[in-house]
């Protein structure tokens, strides 16, 4: 392996351990292990070595010098050093910080930054031929063979496949020509990733003075340098995403890399395109939907500085950039950016902490800005810019509640007489419609109309929901599936079973019923395979070839539809029931969000909301267009209860599949719950998903301070417990979830 990155490496360790280094894998172990360097090796932080572990070969990242613990005898060399641009020192601090935050293994972090370890690999040489030594006449070529060496001519060597292609024939003929010498194979160096770099040469809009005011900011912000946390705060269509382009480009012509993190990456055509329209290339992608190729390809790309521009889900975070100058998070809000399993950690979060280590400006953008990031701006922390009107003529919709004890659906339908008379009007008009609920498949519950049994999952406490459209039902926890069964399995009936309730494939039922002839299509995650085909139903609703889209949450995101005049919200009260902390400000921001598809054009827009409690301080919020006066109060709320981001919250979920152990493990943590000032445990008791995927489940909820540095009394606590082998415990720094 070269050393073409050691011009500006100070080798590890100097007078301390030489010949020694920590090297941290990409596993969940408790520290570091240090290894000795073989003679003639140097190697610096960052550096990402390969070395042996066990019978193992792993790849890992020099962290710094041996903590000399082990006898120099024991320690196992080193194998190479990998040819690759080292790991910043601010993307290894990183890794500490969020380890340390999160209550992870380090190594369990770096793992998301080695998220592509191909990409250390010497890249592969390309084969090509060139015309070989052996000549032999004309008359005894095949004209296969024969056109083959003309299109050689004597130029350079040429790629198999477009060399076959010109002489049209297969590449098995050029594989019989190499062997006996008419041509012969070169290695060329692997091409570069030949990414065209992004830059201002698109189509700009012109910026009403308000939005070039904010843009004037954003870009003194990427000027200047250093850390700073801006609050992007405008009502959805007042151009937020126009404006944050500006910062981009700003950060662009400062030589910096830049990353956005959007909550559906996969599901992100229309800004893809847009980013495009404006800077003349596609920005890169990292999401799980990458093929590995990709994933190498993009990873060394973003290491090598290639990648100028990368738009992720939560994992681009991590990703080893050299030169990272600006971060943006859209949809701040979004409760997608909390990663719920493996490491725990909140994306906007971390994006923080990450500008913070970088010294680098973030801006966090949204039309319903979360609770936490709000208060950081009204206290000063962050900077807010406020885009007070929707771009051009287009008006904020009016948003009605439908008050379903007078306003009746029939009998085991689900859409109001207002409702149904609204979408026949907007379609009448040549407008489209979209109808809003946040529930997949047909019905959320089965039941059987005889005994009342109810269909629940086998491995969790769920009820199962039945998917229609694919013959099955399904547990929405843990992916368990099954056909509809004949009989009730408690009192043998057969086909007794009633759907309970609507999911979006029964109000699409309900809509073939009322609107023959009506193009409707349905958009929910379970139905929509990647993002190609999420792209070609937007595609169709761009161009008018629907009327009316149902949909999910899915749809709710920053779609832009100018026909879209309507949005019905089926049942506004789903997300209220709920309860736990975060219920109203979610609810909020979903029927905000979901609203703001309406009426962005030139069409004004009409938004109805279908609900049983229409009194409601949520909804009444949302019908009087007083989102300030609802988060101050959701404000006054949580600081009256000490409850975040006023104090501070840790949840711990004790599971595993012998209910007594689990019972024993969680009353044992109930007993050496920590009873220092400030701090107050809450539990056990059994968790709402009291079973999922098998495993029985116990919270514990732990609530400090703000001032608390919890998780040095979190980890005290831990280590007072014995945990068996089958029982986990997992902790959560600022739960999202409740269940
Ligand atoms: P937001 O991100 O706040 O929802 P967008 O940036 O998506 O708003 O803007 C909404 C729509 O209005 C987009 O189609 C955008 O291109 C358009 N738009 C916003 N500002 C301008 C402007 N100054 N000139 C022309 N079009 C604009
Ligand atoms: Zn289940």
């Amino acid at each position: 392996m070269g050393d073409d990155h050691a011009n500006s490496r100070a080798p590890v360790g100097a007078g301390e351990t030489p010949g020694r280094v920590r090297v941290l894998l990409p596993l969940p172990l408790a520290e570091a292990y240090d290894y000795s360097v073989p003679n003639g090796l140097r190697l610096a932080p960052g550096d990402y070595v390969q070395v042996p572990l066990g019978n193992r070969e792993l790849t890992g990242v020099v962290w710094g010098p041996a903590t000399g613990r082990v006898a120099a005898d024991r320690l196992k060399p080193v194998i190479a050093r990998h040819d690759a641009p080292p790991l910043p020192e601010v993307g290894r601090s990183f890794v500490d910080w969020v380890a340390a935050y999160v209550m992870s293994p380090p190594g369990a972090v770096l793992k998301m930054t080695l998220s592509a370890p191909a990409a250390l690999e010497p890249p592969r040489p390309v084969l090509a031929y060139r015309r070989g030594t052996v000549d032999i006449a004309d008359a005894r070529l095949t004209p296969a063979r024969r056109r083959v060496l003309e299109v050689l001519g004597d130029g350079p060597p040429r790629l198999p496949v477009e060399l076959a292609r010109e002489a049209g024939c297969g590449t098995g003929v050029l594989k019989g020509m190499a062997e006996i010498g008419l041509i012969e194979a070169v290695a060329l160096p692997a091409r570069p990733s030949g990414l065209r770099r992004p830059d201002g040469s698109g189509t700009r809009v012109e910026l009403s003075p308000d939005q070039a005011a904010a843009a004037r900011t954003l870009r003194e912000q990427v000027q200047g340098g250093g850390f700073g946390v801006t609050l992007l705060d405008g009502v959805t269509g007042s151009g937020k995403t126009e404006v944050y382009f500006e910062a981009i480009a700003e950060a662009l012509e400062a030589g910096r890399q830049v990353l956005v993190l959007l909550p559906e990456i996969a599901l992100s055509a229309q800004w893809l395109r847009r980013f495009e329209a404006r800077f003349g290339v596609p920005p890169v992608e990292w999401h799980s939907d990458l093929t590995s190729a990709q994933r190498r390809s993009t990873w060394r790309a973003v290491a090598e500085g290639e990648a100028r521009v990368v738009v992720g889900a939560r994992s681009a975070l991590f990703l080893p950039y050299p030169e990272l100058g600006l971060i943006v998070v859209d949809e701040e809000h979004e409760q997608a950016f909390k990663q719920e399993e493996g490491v725990i950690y909140h994306a906007r979060d971390m994006a923080v902490v990450r500008a913070r280590l970088g010294e680098i400006p973030i801006v966090l953008v949204s039309a319903t800005p979360s609770l936490e990031s709000s208060v950081n701006a009204d206290q000063g922390r962050y900077r807010r810019i406020h885009l007070p009107g929707r771009h051009g003529s287009a008006v904020l919709p009016a948003i009605e509640c439908i008050d379903l004890r007078l306003d009746r659906p029939e009998r085991q339908r689900f859409l109001s007489p207002t409702l149904k008379l609204a979408i026949a009007e907007t379609v009448a008009a040549g407008e489209q419609a979209m109808l809003f609920l946040n529930r997949r498949g047909y019905a959320p519950l089965t039941l059987c109309g005889y005994c009342g049994h109810r269909l629940e999952c086998p491995n969790c406490t769920a009820w199962l929901v039945e998917h229609r459209l694919a013959g099955r039902l399904q547990c929405h926890h843990c992916g368990y599936s099954t056909e509809l069964p004949a009989r009730c399995p408690a009192c043998e009936t057969e086909g007794s079973f009633r759907a309970c309730g609507p999911g979006v494939e029964r109000i699409a039922e309900e809509v073939a019923e009322s609107f023959p002839g009506l193009r409707a299509i349905v958009m929910a995650s379970d139905l929509i395979h990647g993002p190609i085909q999420a792209a070609e139903l937007v595609r169709q609703i761009e161009s008018h070839e629907v009327d009316l889209v149902i949909g999910t949450q899915l749809v709710a995101k920053g779609y832009h539809f100018p026909l879209l005049t309507l949005v019905g919200v089926v049942d506004a009260d789903l997300g209220l029931a709920g309860g736990d902390l975060r219920a109203t400000e979610r609810t909020y921001q979903l029927l905000h969000q979901v609203a703001g598809r309406a009426g962005r054009a030139e069409r004004p827009g009409r938004v109805l909301l279908q609900t049983y409690m229409p009194e409601h301080p949520v909804l009444q919020a949302l019908v009087e267009g007083d989102r300030d006066g609802f988060l101050a109060r959701e404000v006054d709320a949580r600081a009256l209860r000490g409850m975040p981001p006023f104090g501070r919250l840790v949840a711990l979920v004790v599971s595993g599949p012998d209910a007594g152990l689990v019972d024993r493990v969680a009353a044992n943590l109930g007993r050496t719950a920590p009873r220092a000032d400030g701090v107050e445990v809450l539990g056990p008791a059994p968790a709402p998903l009291a079973v999922l995927r098998g495993r029985h489940r116990r919270r514990l909820l732990l609530k400090a301070g703000r001032g608390v540095r919890v998780q040095p009394v979190v980890a005290d606590w831990l280590s007072r417990v014995s945990v068996p082998g089958s029982v986990r415990v997992t902790v959560d720094v600022d739960p999202y979830s409740f269940l």
